[in-house]
């Protein structure tokens, strides 16, 4: 853990080093990745068995390759009624937040009489990999699909290996509108995905989070179908002055360091003694953690604290730009109105960053590594596209034949410049 005081001289560049330092840089996986990639690409159903006995299952064969409806219904029976309850809840939020993030169509009609416009469509089928390597998350398959079909996705297609397959897993692909599972998983599910292979009809993109070999495939199938973002190790920064209970902010601190070695959190306060009790709180709290081994290294190696004057603040997180941002202040907007870089901003002493990892609504998938800086977290938009719409008539078409004539003549277009000088009469 590093400790940073505001006024210190080597301030700005101790700081500035802290920020850029590169956290879980991903495994050099590219070469494995591209074999596995070309071979579903080009033997389908025959590469997809291959890898996938050789990574996850040797028995798989064309006839287990999909999660059958029983299987699915069996499964999510088996979910704790407490469990299943707690993901019909958190679909019906995460639904009722995307569908306001519905954009409208618009249509105009110019002063030059051009009428012009966008609509908004769906995509029509989406993949979604949830990860089953070393856990399997429900969260993670409603913060993917529910926006996918609050969006009016007709296929929602999930992959996940064997070890993904968990009653709460299902459950929640099922609260979420699955339409298909599959029981693969790594690089040949994306590829999978990406090209169709045997019963898998190809999607038109691939969201989800996944192990490097996961990534890479993304990053290499991009251009054939659409992806999301690259996620990194996880972040949070907390915002907190004297007046709580350090061992709220401690547990917070450790909800972000305890999925990973690589995550981050920082805490910003202007309270030195209040600082020093969080630490000590930190401390007891991970003592008790199952995950404390991760959530300890973690805090080790890239935790921090930040003593600084809370309106010191906004600059600092919007040069970490991070994935959230609590801040458990007295009139917390007054402060976060000011941050431009962050993924999600939590105000207020109620309003731990775990509540949008789950229930709040609002999409989990943000913006990791400083990110943030230029995108957004997974919502609606991510399933949805926008079609141009231009309507002339020939009066309108007065006022835009002839620069469209000396746009293509001074490109070397002629076929451009004729088919707009042929209705000019020109031709
Ligand atoms: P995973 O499903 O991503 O990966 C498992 C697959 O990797 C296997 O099916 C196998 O096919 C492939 N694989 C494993 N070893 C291989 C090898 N040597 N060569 C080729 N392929 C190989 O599951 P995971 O490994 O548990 O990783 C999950 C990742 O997702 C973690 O990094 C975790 O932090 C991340 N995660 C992120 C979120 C989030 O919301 N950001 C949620 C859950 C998990």
């Amino acid at each position: 853990m590093r400790r940073f005081r505001f006024p210190d001289p080597d301030f700005q560049d101790r700081f500035s080093a802290f920020v850029d330092e590169r956290r879980g840089m991903p495994a050099d996986v590219e070469a494995v990745v591209r074999e596995v990639v070309d071979s579903v690409r080009t033997e389908g159903l025959e590469g997809l068995l291959r890898f996938a006995r050789k990574f996850d299952d040797p028995a798989l064969t064309e006839a287990t390759l999909r999660v059958s409806a029983e299987e699915i219904a069996e499964g999510a029976a088996r979910c704790p009624a407490e469990v299943r309850e707690a993901i019909e809840f958190a679909a019906r939020r995460i639904r009722a937040y995307h569908e306001r993030q519905r954009p409208q169509d618009m249509r105009f009609t110019d002063e030059a009489g051009v009428e012009l416009g966008w609509r908004w469509t769906a995509l029509e089928a989406v993949g979604i990999y949830v990860p089953g390597g070393r856990a399997a998350y429900p969260s993670t398959v409603l913060m993917n699909a529910v926006p996918a079909a609050a969006a009016g996705v007709e296929r929602i297609a999930m992959v996940t290996p064997p070890g993904g397959l968990k009653p709460a897993v299902l459950a929640a692909a099922k609260a979420a509108g699955v339409t298909e599972i599959w029981r693969i998983g790594g690089a040949q599910a994306v590829a999978a995905l990406a090209y169709g292979a045997g019963p898998i009809q190809p999607v038109d993109k691939i969201v989800g989070p996944g192990n490097a070999y996961v990534t890479a495939a993304k990053r290499q199938v991009y251009g054939v179908v659409g992806i999301d973002a690259m996620a990194g190790p996880s972040e949070i920064v907390v915002v907190a002055d004297g007046a709580n209970d350090p061992a709220w902010i401690a547990a917070d601190l450790l909800s972000q360091a305890e999925h990973d070695p690589d995550a981050q959190s920082i805490l910003i306060t202007d309270d030195e003694a209040f600082a020093g009790k969080v630490e000590a709180a930190l401390a007891e709290q991970l003592g008790a953690l199952s995950t404390g081994e991760d959530a300890a290294a973690s805090w080790r190696d890239h935790g921090a604290v930040i003593i600084a004057p809370l309106d010191e603040a906004p600059p600092l997180v919007d040069r970490i730009a991070p994935e959230h941002v609590e801040f458990a202040v007295e009139a917390p907007e007054r402060l976060a109105d000011r941050v431009r870089h962050a993924g999600a901003i939590f105000l207020g002493r109620h309003a731990p960053e775990a509540v949008g990892d789950y229930v709040a609504g609002s999409n989990h998938v943000l913006p990791t590594s400083r990110a943030a800086r230029f995108s957004s977290g997974l919502s609606l938009f991510d399933f949805i596209k926008r079609t141009s719409i231009i309507k002339c008539d020939a009066a309108a078409f007065e006022h835009l034949g002839p620069p469209t004539v000396a746009l293509a003549e001074a490109e070397g277009l002629p076929a451009h410049a004729r088919s707009a000088a042929i209705r000019l009469g020109r031709g």
